[in-house]
């Protein structure tokens, strides 16, 4: 439960087309982590590059970072495997949410676990409903469905009036991984 009147564990939701979703989750534990808090991260999916803030990660005492999904589907020739990696990526943010261990919890792309239907909104739901009252949830990723916008505290809905893939530029180490 709150420890204090004035704190709130909020559930915070980044989705939208555009990007700054993953990277404004991250931009939130640099902060609480100047304040001593402890953060982790679960990401439901994995590309195939290794990224700056996985790498960066690793340096941080206070930070859990899971990396947990498989390949984004049309890089994966078995979807039995990326239903078995949602489910355990699922496993172990439950886990990391009741452990009380955190003051802040990433769960990174969550979203697209549910598209495929390898998670349901309601069970997820379910279990944030009866969260550590001071704890901070992050959920970000496209098309977030209703039953967790419904919950949320705060929704940034990012859009892409410009983006440089958009003319054919590649992605750019240090601002897209
Ligand atoms: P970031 O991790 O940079 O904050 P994101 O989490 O908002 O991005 P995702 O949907 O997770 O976006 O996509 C991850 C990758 O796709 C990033 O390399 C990002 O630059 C790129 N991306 C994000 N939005 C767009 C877009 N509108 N058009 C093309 N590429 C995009
Ligand atoms: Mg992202």
């Amino acid at each position: 439960m709150n420890s204090s009147p004035d704190k709130k564990g909020l559930i915070l939701v980044f989705t939208g087309p555009g990007k700054g979703k993953t990277t404004a989750a991250l931009g939130i534990l640099f902060r609480a982590l100047g304040r001593g808090m402890k953060c982790g991260v679960v990401q439901f999916l994995k590309g195939k590059w290794e990224t700056g803030e996985r790498k960066f990660a690793k340096t941080i005492t206070d930070l859990d970072f899971h990396v947990m999904g498989l390949g984004f589907t049309w890089e994966s020739d078995d979807i039995d495997q990326d239903k078995k990696a949602a489910r355990l990526a699922w496993e172990k943010s439950y886990e990391m949410i009741f452990s009380e261990n955190y003051k802040i919890l990433i769960l990174d792309e969550i979203t697209y676990a549910f598209h495929y239907g390898w998670l349901s909104p309601e069970e997820v739901c379910d279990a944030l409903s009866k969260k550590p009252g001071d704890l901070h949830i992050i959920i970000t990723g496209r098309n977030c469905p209703s039953l967790l916008t419904d919950m949320a505290d705060l929704i940034s809905q990012i859009e892409s009036p410009k983006h440089p893939y958009k003319k054919g530029v590649p992605a750019q180490i240090g601002i897209d991984y």
